[in-house]
């Protein structure tokens, strides 16, 4: 029995991203009415602690006045200017300025796109143009990390290295090859020296095998998101960057979910000091207040194109899109000034404290994360460190009683729950979340 009208008309009419088309719940979608800082509410009145930030995005929490202020003015002044015929408006050219300006080293030429899956595409256009400028258009061959998620546009599903982004398309797989995800939890020898040096070999030992001539680029996060949460030990990306380097191969780093303060700097390869040839951006460029996205191009990717002379024909009606240009500069002045990034360092160690404390209960394998981004691993067996299989229904399982217990956060395939808080979280707030998934925990009928 459909339950409301609203329910009702979703069925027949909403196509929804990532789902299963058929056999869905009568009951119809949870539907959300409205949010305030990390609380949402759905229609009829259930408020939920959003863990999850929306979907990774929403880094400055929900009802910013300043932002909505932001759009409106912008809205009202200037909705729209294209950026072809050499057009612009003054909010694209600064928000450029300003991610030109935070991105490492001279990643100074920024390509606006409406999200990721978009940047990344963009990103492969930049690179199969950027080859073929430099006389090199047999390089053609690009890699990536299995359990990678690199959004799910035609060419970019397939760098994705997910199984149920391939199932049932054809994706352009001649040309997408996938090298081991590096995690510690189950590596026979876990130190952080074996694990950077296994994932520097795999990549060498395949680019090798392709001829290292063929290979455009490798594509990394620094913390694999969509694919679990996977956190790569400290060393591990400048390690990739300098085999690249080595191999003579572009170097993407794509810092959708990462980039933004997520992982306690404004980009994740602050960690380590390193810098992307190519450098992919959204989510909380814009903490999803409107849509925006960017491929970045470091000095020599922009000028080895520009080189050619030619136009390079890649172009959305929506790349700068003044409103949205407006909302990231805004949002971007709440990181900095308005102490939301200072916020998210600080509260840092007590978010993975508190979920650290989850790996006393039977059910929690590992725990791990990096900033205000973590997993809790749920295994079968405990001590074999046995995963569910996707097939168990875990997911599902835990997603509700996560739900019922008023928490959202993710819940991949294999159960793990995946954390990423608006990051004007607060002390309490950390508890209530660490709370809530023991008492799901507990409440899980298996
Ligand atoms: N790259 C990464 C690392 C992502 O996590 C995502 C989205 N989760 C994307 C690309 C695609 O972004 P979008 O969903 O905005 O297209």
């Amino acid at each position: 029995m459909l339950t409301n009208s609203l329910g009702r008309s979703d069925r027949l009419n909403r196509v929804h991203p990532v789902s299963q088309w058929a056999g869905k719940s009568e009951a119809g979608p949870l539907i959300f009415d409205r949010a305030e800082g990390l609380w949402m509410t759905d229609i009829h009145g259930k408020t939920y602690l959003d863990a999850f930030a929306g979907l990774w995005c929403v880094n400055v929490g929900y009802g910013q006045k300043s932002v909505v202020a932001a759009a409106q003015a912008q809205m009202e002044k200037l909705p729209y200017a294209t950026g072809y015929f050499d057009f612009a408006s003054e909010a694209a050219i600064r928000m450029a300025e300003k991610v030109a300006e935070l991105t490492p080293g001279d990643l100074n030429h920024v390509y606006f796109s409406l999200g990721g899956s978009d940047a990344v595409d963009s990103a492969l256009r930049f690179i199969d143009y950027y080859w073929t400028a430099r006389g090199q258009p047999e390089r053609k061959h690009i890699l990536s990390l299995e359990k990678g998620y690199h959004g799910s546009s035609s060419t970019g599903a397939g760098v994705t290295g997910l199984a149920p982004f391939h199932a049932g398309f054809s994706v352009p797989t001649a040309h997408q090859h996938h090298i081991p995800a590096p995690g510690a939890y189950r590596s026979e020898d876990p130190s952080d020296a074996a694990v950077i040096a296994a994932s520097v070999q795999a990549l060498k030992d395949r680019v090798h095998a392709l001829g290292a001539d063929r290979v455009a680029a490798f594509f990394a996060e620094p913390v694999q998101g969509s694919g679990g949460v996977i956190v790569q030990p400290h060393g591990w990306l400048k390690a990739m960057r300098e085999a690249c380097d080595e191999l003579g191969i572009l170097f993407v780093v794509d810092e959708v979910i990462t980039g933004f303060g997520r992982t306690g700097k404004m980009f994740a390869q602050e960690h380590e000091g390193v810098q992307a040839d190519i450098m992919t951006m959204a989510k909380g460029m814009t903490s999803g207040y409107a849509p925006m996205g960017a491929c970045v191009l470091s000095d020599k990717v922009f000028e080895g194109i520009a080189a050619t002379g030619g136009t390079v024909g890649h172009g959305y009606t929506y790349s700068g899109h003044p409103v949205s240009a407006a909302v990231g500069l805004e949002v971007i002045r709440l990181y900095q000034e308005g102490g939301i990034l200072a916020n998210a360092q600080a509260r840092a160690p007590a978010f993975m404290a508190a979920l650290k404390r989850l790996e006393a209960h039977p059910l929690v394998g590992e725990v791990r994360g990096l900033g205000l981004l973590a997993a809790v691993e749920i295994v079968a067996d405990k001590r074999r460190k046995t995963p569910f299989a996707a097939d168990s229904g875990i997911s599902q399982k835990l997603f509700s009683a996560l739900l019922e217990n008023g928490l959202i956060a993710r819940c991949f395939n294999d159960g793990t729950i995946g954390l990423a808080p608006a990051l004007t979280i607060s002390p309490d707030q950390i508890d209530l979340i660490a709370e809530r998934i023991e008492t799901s925990l507990n409440t899980l009928s298996l």
